[in-house]
């Protein structure tokens, strides 16, 4: 096991305005749920499940500033001051002049993807997320994960696992070109893959690397504030930096970006896409008219898009990264003690525990990722997902490279550390019964982005 120090409770820089009920279903209620469901989470009510780590999306608490802001809401249909101030937090924070907002990141994917892509384009990414990857292949795309050799390995405890494989970039567009490489993405921090980050230095490569061959270089950006944690935790020379500069590094090198602001904006919707190239933003912006709305709401109501410029700048600031940080750091230390075994080292938004250690009796066959999700929700009721098999499909996965996770992904600000230890007892009970884990199989397979609608039933 990879030496790493864990720290003890994450002091919450906030204090609690308004409550939620957490439901709290029977084992009975619970069985019930599944059957009802197909065994597979995505179909469970809310009422259904006591902690929800399904995802990080969305799912985070406002802070009063941003609920304050919703008041400020000015629903012009065009030119809202709601945009202008929204657009020139993006600015300030990116240094990409032009904006478009969506209403959340795959919409910003959609319009950036049918924008650049052909039948046929090649676009590499150090991994593609299950959305982004489903819109590469939707324009008829190829999508190539060239994330460094570390980031399939669950136990090397590498600090910048995020990385791209810059040699193999270069032979890729040694061998592509430009005609056929539309754009190079990079995902930060890389969620497929453990949350885990990408250095600066690396990101310097792949952008000198992208320069050479005249490729745009763009950014997945959804998770840029945590990813500058972890680079000013761990990377030489960083130390001292704020967050704002040390994304402001990553900017500087891209020709543009695509955002969920679910994640690093803290709302509960709303996202962009950004860019440099005023020809490129052109044809997006008549995308996004005919696709999610006029460029000045982007198919949100103005009032989010004042949440999310408040959201993007408490995104930033140190003691919330600290307490987002370390509650997975916590969580992490509890399933440490337990012996529980999961990806190294702990990235930005969740624990991605390691199922092919976790249920080593079970064969890729029993879709062992899904088996255990649905056994962590039927022993406490816990909803998590899985990241593997089922959500990439055998699209970029060769042979043993394939990762098989299940992600915990912690929702912003909404947990406390009482509620992660009962999570980490649940997982070390089911740990420790792991020998009588069933697998799965799947009875309705959709063609597309089949976790989110696919059936279930146990082997
Ligand atoms: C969430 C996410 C997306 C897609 O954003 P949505 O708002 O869910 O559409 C794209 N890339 C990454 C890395 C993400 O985490």
């Amino acid at each position: 096991m990879p030496a790493e120090s864990f720290p003890s409770l994450p002091f919450e820089p906030f204090k609690t305005k308004v409550v939620e009920r957490i439901p709290n279903p029977s084992r009975e209620e619970r069985e019930k749920a599944l059957e009802r469901a197909n065994y597979n989470l995505f179909n469970l009510k809310s009422d259904e499940v006591r902690i929800d780590l399904l995802t990080d999306s969305g799912t985070g608490a406002m802070s009063d500033r941003q609920w304050a802001a919703l008041m400020m809401g000015d629903e012009t249909y065009a030119g809202s001051r709601n945009f202008f101030h929204f657009e020139s937090v993006v600015r300030s924070i990116t240094g990409f002049p032009f904006v478009l907002p969506t209403h959340q990141g795959r919409a910003a994917e959609n319009l950036l993807f049918s924008t650049l892509c052909r039948p046929g384009s090649i676009v590499p990414n150090n991994m593609h997320f299950d959305t982004t990857q489903a819109h590469v292949l939707h324009q008829g795309a190829k999508p190539v994960n060239l994330a460094v050799a570390e980031a399939y390995d669950p136990v090397s405890s590498e600090p910048f696992k995020g990385n791209v494989d810059v040699d193999a970039l270069a032979k890729l567009l040694d061998r592509e070109g430009r005609e056929k490489v539309p754009l190079v993405m990079v995902t930060i921090t890389n969620n497929t893959g453990g949350g885990q980050p990408v250095s600066v230095a690396n990101f310097r490569e792949v952008a000198r690397v992208a320069k050479a061959h005249g490729v745009p270089l763009y950014l997945d950006m959804c998770r840029w504030a945590e990813n500058a944690y972890l680079v000013r935790e761990r990377e030489p020379g960083q130390a001292g930096r704020s967050i704002p500069e040390i994304g402001r590094e990553f900017f500087d090198l891209a020709d543009g970006a695509t955002m969920s602001a679910k994640k690093d904006g803290i709302v509960n919707i709303g996202g962009f896409v950004a860019t440099r190239d005023e020809s490129v933003f052109d044809r997006l912006r008549e995308a996004l008219i005919l696709f999610e709305g006029f460029s000045t709401y982007g198919g949100l109501a103005r009032r989010d898009l004042e949440a999310i410029a408040v959201g993007l700048t408490e995104a930033t600031e140190l003691d919330y990264l600290a307490h987002r940080i370390g509650q997975v750091r916590y969580l992490a230390s509890l399933l440490e003690a337990r012996g529980v075994p999961f990806f190294h080292p702990v990235g930005g938004h969740g624990i991605y525990l390691d199922v092919r250690r976790f249920l080593p009796h079970l064969s890729d066959d029993d879709l062992p990722g899904q088996a255990l999700a649905v056994e962590l929700y039927r022993e406490g009721g816990v909803r998590t997902v899985e990241v593997g098999a089922l959500m990439f499909g055998e699209t970029l996965r060769s042979g043993s490279k394939g990762l098989e996770l299940v992600r915990l992904a912690i929702p912003r600000r909404v947990y406390s550390a009482s509620h992660l230890a009962y999570v980490a007892e649940v997982v070390a009970r089911v740990y420790e019964r792991r020998s009588t884990v069933r697998g799965v199989r799947m009875v309705y397979r959709p063609e597309r982005l089949p976790h989110f609608t696919a059936r279930f039933a146990p082997k």
